[in-house]
């Protein structure tokens, strides 16, 4: 399973999940040409997915939803509150996922995470071919215990890490908009995200992809760094990369046709 972020932040989010034979997408909050186009980088047709997930009806989560799966037929997945906060055009047609469902080899399970939006949920991928598990939470304003729980022992992890809490406090955000970040609804800081990953590292864990940093108050570098120092032993030895704003970041983890050529 290979994990490859094509958007990240609040200006469109959207996460490829590929184990090969099964091509997802985590969010849309670009739209269809974009999205085509950065797909193309790691050679993914539109065409190939079969499916995305909502993770909350927040427009940089959801602004491109209703044309990329009206255009090339996906099945919407999300939870009961993020299906009623989708546009009307697609909510009909969009299918609630109370806990858990399956689309081709991939196991799925939603777990509730708390953001101010309808029902935020964060996502865990367990391939069935591979055993491996990815674990994605973005736009949550604190780790709960289901999600240490769900999380711990995952071989790929994307998490939030939204900003520096320096920066937030000290920047030009208004008082209100400050608040409402480092609310335990808004979004997880660098030291909050580091924590997490610290809490759900096994040896397992190969790969960290940061994802959401603020514009304002972040930078990939400050991100990284300050992971890096946080972090224990088990963490430390997985990869660890901060997702670009508006265009592919590397892809974390290997897709199952990568896996069998090194074995062959
Ligand atoms: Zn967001
Ligand atoms: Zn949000």
């Amino acid at each position: 399973m290979r994990i490859v972020s094509l958007a990240s932040g609040s200006s469109g989010n959207a996460i490829l999940v590929d184990s090969g034979a099964t091509k997802v997408l985590v969010d849309c909050g670009i739209g269809p040409r974009t999205l085509k186009q950065r797909l193309a980088f790691v050679g993914v047709t539109p065409e190939e997915l079969s499916a995305v997930f909502v993770t909350h009806e927040h427009v940089d989560h959801s602004r491109g939803i209703a044309q990329v799966s009206a255009k090339w037929k996906w099945s919407v997945f999300g939870s009961a509150g993020t299906v009623r906060g989708l546009d009307a055009e697609v909510r009909h047609r969009a299918h609630v996922v109370p806990r858990d469902t399956r689309v081709g080899d991939l196991d799925i399970e939603l777990i509730r995470v708390p953001h101010d939006a309808n029902e935020p949920t964060a996502l865990v991928f367990s391939d069935r071919g591979t055993g491996m598990r990815a674990g994605l939470a973005h736009d949550l304003g604190e780790p709960t215990d289901a999600l240490v729980k769900a999380f711990c022992g995952v071989d790929l992890l994307c998490i939030e890490a939204n900003h520096d809490a320096t920066m937030l406090r000290e920047g030009p955000y208004p008082s209100y908009l400050k608040h409402r970040v480092a609310s335990a609804t808004g979004h997880l800081s660098n030291e909050q995200a580091t924590a997490f990953i610290d809490a759900v590292a096994t040896s397992a864990l190969r790969a960290v992809l940061l994802l959401h940093l603020s514009e304002v108050n972040n930078t990939p570098s400050v991100a990284c760094a300050a992971t890096k120092r946080g972090i224990t032993r088990r963490a430390r030895r997985a990869s660890l990369a901060a997702a670009v704003r508006k265009a592919p970041s590397a892809p974390i983890g290997s897709c199952r046709a990568t896996q069998m050529a090194l074995a062959l």
